[in-house]
């Protein structure tokens, strides 16, 4: 079959843009890794770096790979922090995720990555397990041309002042809420 030829924008100007995608409704993370699936098509490199998640399995973690050399994803966090069941200490949770941001810096300083995403990382502000000046360093040095994804609930005022583009997702209805379990390639 023949493939149509589709146009290609180019925009005049790139910039690197932040971006936010916070709320209470699901969507946050799906949509940065539709970003990642997106960006690959264009051979753009994206690194994942997830905050807080990390003993849990979830899909993209092998679907990411099947984006390699594009897309990787660094899982950096110790799980939820301070629900039950939760065996880490704050100082565990913390340092997991100061080594997250670390990790952050050097994909950043490599100048090898497109796109960053740093999921989770917007309630690891929450949580003070990452200080907010921390995080407005970062968006504040990073590379011109290099987007910036910053996720998870309750993104503090000041991350959304500076940020591009934010997106608050509003649950309307969750599956969760009627008592149906989470599901594989859907929740997680
Ligand atoms: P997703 O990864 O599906 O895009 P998310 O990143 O917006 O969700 P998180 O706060 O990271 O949301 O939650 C991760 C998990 O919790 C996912 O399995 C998601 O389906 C589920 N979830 C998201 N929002 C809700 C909600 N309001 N109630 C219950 N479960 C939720
Ligand atoms: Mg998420």
């Amino acid at each position: 079959m023949k493939k149509p030829k589709l146009k290609i924008l180019e925009p005049e100007k790139k910039v690197g843009l932040v971006i936010v995608m916070t709320g209470e409704g699901k969507g946050k993370t799906t949509s940065a890794l539709g970003i990642a699936l997106r960006a690959a098509g264009y051979g753009l490199r994206v690194c994942i770096i997830e905050f807080i998640k990390g003993d849990m399995y979830s899909g993209e973690l092998d679907g990411i790979k099947k984006l390699f050399p594009y897309a990787e994803i660094h899982l950096m966090g110790k799980g939820f922090c301070g629900v039950k069941g939760d065996k880490y200490s704050y100082q565990d949770h913390r340092a997991k995720a100061q080594e997250a941001l670390r990790l952050a810096k050097k994909k950043i300083s490599s100048r090898k990555i497109d796109i960053l995403v740093l999921d989770e990382i917007n309630y690891a502000v929450k949580l003070k397990l990452v200080d907010l000046p921390q995080v407005l360093e970062l968006i504040e040095n990073k590379p011109l041309r290099m987007h910036l994804v910053l996720t998870g609930r309750g993104a503090h005022r000041e991350v959304i002042k500076r940020a591009h583009t934010v997106t608050e997702m509003k649950e309307i209805k969750h599956a969760f809420k009627s008592r149906i379990e989470p599901q594989k390639g859907i929740d997680y």
